[in-house]
């Protein structure tokens, strides 16, 4: 195929590069046979893996296609698997999922039991995302020109990471990838060079490698062409932290001398090669931080900037109004679509609105399957298996939960996401992120769910009742209008008339505490490693407020019969009334409990 054939191209024209133009070349190939490229990525997984003890005991007896995958294997959930991965953690090196041996399991945000789940992986898979990760600037070159002019200014760490009983590593995703050589000795690429150098990303103290990075970032402000965090959570979490910091980064960038708390050797001796005193530019961050009005101050720090580069959809498109606000409305790229279990796709749109991303699904990565998502069909799906559809066969408009068999050995795994069709690339279907299933509260990658939202309540209730008082009623909402964000729920108290009195701030910014050390370890590292979460607040509501909710619901058109109290709001005029009705509030006073090792 000729370069200038490529369907995407973009008003801009045929690709900037030769490099550029073999990935486009890929993305073209890749989608436009993405049934045979299914197939052949199915039979693959299967035949490799044919002697493993779970392709083994559902008796696939080396099948490798479709027909007989689909009536064999069983489509399952993460519980499912939990003895097998629990084997494989204690030390068990024998073949159980995948017939390489697994390199590290990766801690996914999402959780099982309070704990993150762990998703075992191969070492292969490193260079899949790697292959994913190198079509990101061939794809957005496409839309903006000049890229290798400049530098990108991200805001990436490394979290910590523990080993399982058996002695395998657990950690994040891209904690894996950053210490990994395919990203620490990444050759020379000029779309894709960074402010930050790999010992600021890579330095394991949350402080001094944002403070470092903020840094860099400073030094080289008018090399900076585009600005970004993985979520839009993280890229606030950084204007947050200049907002508290500046100061001392002036003083730095005056001086030529770096704040003593950046204690990390490796990266000091990197910091002393790059930091010079420049008074011009000392005056110059003081005065624009100084100033109390922050709107635009992206594009006034770092004003050659074209986009931002932060996911924006799913539950980060809360954030979209925020960084509007502090980037003077730059475009905000999504530019991919991953997790631990797998990365799924990228954006070939880059730069539209949030509204409108769609992720392209790219058939190489995995074998993918879709189930019709149909909220209430719990008690149809028990007697009939449900029936799922391959990728080049999902229709457009109609949403899906997605299922993935991996390389690494899961096999019909449900991730949990629910997406919906928007179109095709050739025959590649693109799909909308519309949610992840079951979760209520999210402020940075943290999803907490009802269960166990309802769990901390009940939790603070039993602190409440040597006062004679019990919550009736709750719900609650994410309150990103702070950085960080922070969960707020509203009780409404049963008090015995006696005790009324004797209900202070302190029971309850104890029950605050109690709520968030029942929560999950992610929410808890949020709070204590991440600083990426603030103190969980309660907000006493005056007594019938909820009764007043449910009015406001049925003079909506909600059933008397049916309606249930929402465990947690967005809607503004419901905000309105529990605000208005709000007879105090309290906070955590500390942190709550957490460490890098698991509870289980
Ligand atoms: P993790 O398991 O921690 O790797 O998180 C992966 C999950 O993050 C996915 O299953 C999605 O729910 C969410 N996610 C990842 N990328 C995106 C995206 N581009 N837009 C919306 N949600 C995303």
């Amino acid at each position: 195929m000729a370069v200038g054939d490529s369907a995407l191209s973009s008003p801009m024209g045929p690709p900037v590069c030769e490099k550029d133009s073999k990935a486009l070349r890929f993305i073209e190939e890749m989608t436009r046979n993405a049934d045979s490229v299914q197939e052949t990525v199915l039979a693959e997984i299967l035949s490799r893996n044919a002697k493993t003890e779970y392709l083994r005991r559902f008796k696939l007896n080396g099948a490798t296609d479709r027909a007989a995958f689909k009536s064999k294997i069983p489509m399952i959930k993460y519980e499912d698997l939990q003895p097998e991965i629990q084997r494989i953690a204690n030390g068990d090196r024998s073949p159980i999922l995948s017939a390489h041996p697994i390199s590290e399991f990766l801690t996914s945000s999402g959780t099982s039991a309070g704990e993150r789940k762990l998703m075992p992986t191969i070492k292969e898979e490193l260079s899949r995302r790697q292959l994913l990760y190198s079509l990101l600037m061939p794809v957005m070159n496409l839309y903006v020109p000049g890229l290798d002019k400049g530098k990108g200014l991200y805001f990436l760490f490394i979290k910590s990471e523990t080993k399982t009983p058996g002695g395998l590593v657990a950690r994040p995703v891209l904690t894996s990838y950053y210490k990994s050589d395919h990203f620490k000795t990444r050759p020379y690429d000029p779309y894709n060079v960074y402010t930050s150098p790999n010992e600021a990303i890579l330095c394991p103290d949350s402080f001094q490698s944002m403070y470092t990075q903020m840094l860099c970032g400073l030094l080289e402000r008018k090399q900076v062409l585009r600005v970004g965090a993985v979520f839009a959570s993280g890229l606030l979490r950084a204007i947050r932290f200049l907002q508290l910091n500046w100061a001392q980064l002036a003083h730095d960038i005056r001086s030529g001398t770096l704040n003593p708390k950046v204690t990390d050797p490796s990266l000091k001796n990197c910091m002393t090669r790059i930091l010079k005193p420049d008074t011009v530019l000392a005056d110059f961050v003081v005065s624009e931080c100084s100033k109390d009005n922050w709107e635009g101050i992206i594009t006034r720090i770092w004003p050659n900037t074209k986009y931002l580069d932060v996911i924006v959809t799913g539950a980060m498109a809360q954030y979209i109004p925020t960084l509007d606000y502090y980037s003077g409305g730059l475009p905000q790229a999504c530019t991919m679509y991953a997790s631990s279990e797998c990365y799924f796709g990228l954006n070939l749109n880059p730069m539209c609105k949030p509204a409108e991303v769609s992720y392209t699904i790219m058939p190489n990565m995995a074998y993918f399957e879709f189930l019709p998502h149909e909220p209430n069909s719990a008690v149809l799906t028990q007697n009939s298996p449900p029936q799922l559809v391959d990728l080049a066969d999902v229709e457009i408009g109609k949403e899906y939960e997605l299922v993935i068999t991996t390389y690494a050995g899961l096999y019909r795994y449900r991730v949990g996401d629910v997406l919906r069709v928007t179109g095709f690339h050739n025959s590649a279907p693109q799909f909308q992120f519309v949610r992840r299933k079951n979760v209520l509260l999210s402020i940075d990658s943290d999803k907490t769910d009802e269960a166990e939202l309802q769990n901390a309540v009940s939790n603070a209730s039993r602190l409440l009742s040597e006062f004679g008082a019990s919550v009736a009623e709750y719900t609650s909402y994410a309150d990103t209008t702070t950085i960080p964000g922070h969960y707020v729920v509203y009780f409404e108290l049963l008090v015995k008339e006696d005790s009324a009195d004797s209900l202070g701030d302190s029971v309850l910014s104890r029950c605050c505490l109690a709520m968030e050390e029942s929560l999950n370890s992610v929410y808890r590292q949020g709070r204590v490693s991440d600083n990426s979460i603030g103190p969980l607040e309660i907000r006493l509501v005056k007594s019938g407020t909820f009764e007043e909710l449910m009015d406001y619901a049925i003079s909506r058109g909600a059933s008397i019969n049916q309606y249930k109290v929402p465990r947690c709001v967005s809607f503004t005029p419901i905000m309105e009334l529990l605000d208005s009705r709000v007879v105090s509030a309290h906070f955590s006073p500390s942190l709550p409990h957490w460490t890098p090792e698991r509870r289980r």
